[in-house]
């Protein structure tokens, strides 16, 4: 419902809805092994047809009457949202959809050429997942023929395009890159970027997922404080899932996404938009909302927007406060399909 006082939607457990997250793409050229392994993604998957796929000017549509109804900030994901060729139109279409932030999250391996064209495009907030700064580890959890270099130079460019601090993204996993934590910190200390530490999900039903092999954020900050003391910084911003901590010495700070062992379902302000134009209300979720057939049929804008309203006022999803008591439900989405 949206309220006179303030034109927010708010769902079920009075969450506004401020941020939606759109996947471009459920491709990749990575096959990391927590979220696209090669034993469910190899050559005979079934990749949505691009017929299917959302076109520039869908997802600008979508955006536009999105921040309408109380969007603020737009992250493009995927996939590999740089495997789009026309990622920089969608952009530029966003930003002037009224987003008052647009962020990308990628795995940094075709930015070195298109960080300065991302920038002209108005994109304001780049993330790059980076799990380990040894190039051997990288070759084996990205399965993919891309060197470490690669991501790293790409990194380079995206600071000379002023970009910058960048957010880095490690998946922690027991028994693959514990040891990685620290190198990752003073990697991101030296640049001036950004750690976040995610633990390991159990998201989507073919990565094999162990609460065993989890990393809790609690462990992976008392790793980083033992070699750099960090206290932590109160942050009341609505939608904020990262746990901030700041280095004692003023040399930046981290964060640490706890959606397994301490869940923040109670802030999640987000909707989720997966490439086939289906709008899905938890990462954890186990069916789609068909919004671009609206679109492909000729709904018209307030059509549409009565339909994401209904989407959001009845959501009541707190899946990961529920995980440990949560009945066996339908196969959940895969994370390259509904976009991280
Ligand atoms: N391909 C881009 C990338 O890797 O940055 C964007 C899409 S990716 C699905 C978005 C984020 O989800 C990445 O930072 C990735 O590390 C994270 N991710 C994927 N699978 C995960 C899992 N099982 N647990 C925690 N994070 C995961
Ligand atoms: Fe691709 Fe990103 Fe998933 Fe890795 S985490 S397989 S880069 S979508
Ligand atoms: Fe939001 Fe669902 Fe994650 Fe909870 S589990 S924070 S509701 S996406």
């Amino acid at each position: 419902m949206t309220s006179a006082a303030s034109p927010v939607l708010v769902d079920g457990l009075d969450r506004p809805l401020r941020e939606v997250r759109i996947s471009v793409t459920d491709r990749c050229n990575f096959r990391c092994t927590y979220c696209m392994p090669r034993s469910r993604f190899g050559p005979g998957h079934a990749f949505l047809p691009r017929s299917q796929i959302m076109t520039v000017a869908e997802i600008i549509r979508l955006a536009r009457i999105l921040v309408r109804l109380g969007v603020r900030k737009v992250r493009l994901t995927g996939g590999e949202p740089l495997l789009r060729p026309d990622l920089e139109e969608i952009i530029e279409g966003i930003c002037s959809a009224g987003a008052l932030d647009v962020a990308l999250t990628s795995n940094g391996a075709l930015l070195a050429p298109r960080a300065q064209r991302l920038k002209d495009a108005g994109l304001h907030r780049l993330t790059v997942s980076l799990d380990t700064l040894d190039p051997q580890l990288h070759r084996g959890i990205s399965d993919s023929g891309v060197a470490l270099q690669t991501v790293l130079s790409g990194l380079s460019a995206a600071r000379a395009a002023g970009f910058g601090p960048i957010k880095l993204n490690a998946v922690i996993r027991r028994g693959l890159n514990v040891t990685s934590i620290l190198p990752l910190v003073e990697f991101a200390r030296e640049h001036g970027d950004i750690m976040r530490f995610i633990e390991f999900m159990d998201v989507g039903e073919s990565n094999g997922w162990k609460r065993s092999e989890v990393v809790g954020g609690a462990e992976i900050l008392a790793v980083i404080a033992a070699r750099h003391p960090l206290e932590p910084i109160a942050d009341g911003t609505v939608g904020q899932v990262a746990r901030r901590h700041r280095f004692l010495d003023g040399r930046g700070e981290i964060g640490v996404i706890t959606s397994v062992t301490e869940p923040f379902c109670g802030g999640c302000t987000r909707l989720r938009l997966s490439a086939d134009g289906r709008f899905h209300t938890c990462l954890f979720a186990t069916a789609g909302n068909d919004v671009l057939s609206l679109l492909r049929t000729g709904s018209d804008d307030a059509a549409i927007a009565a339909f994401i309203s209904r989407l959001w006022v009845v959501r009541t999803d707190r899946y990961s406060e529920e995980r440990a008591t949560a009945e066996r439900r339908d196969p959940r989405l895969e994370m390259s399909y509904i976009g991280g």
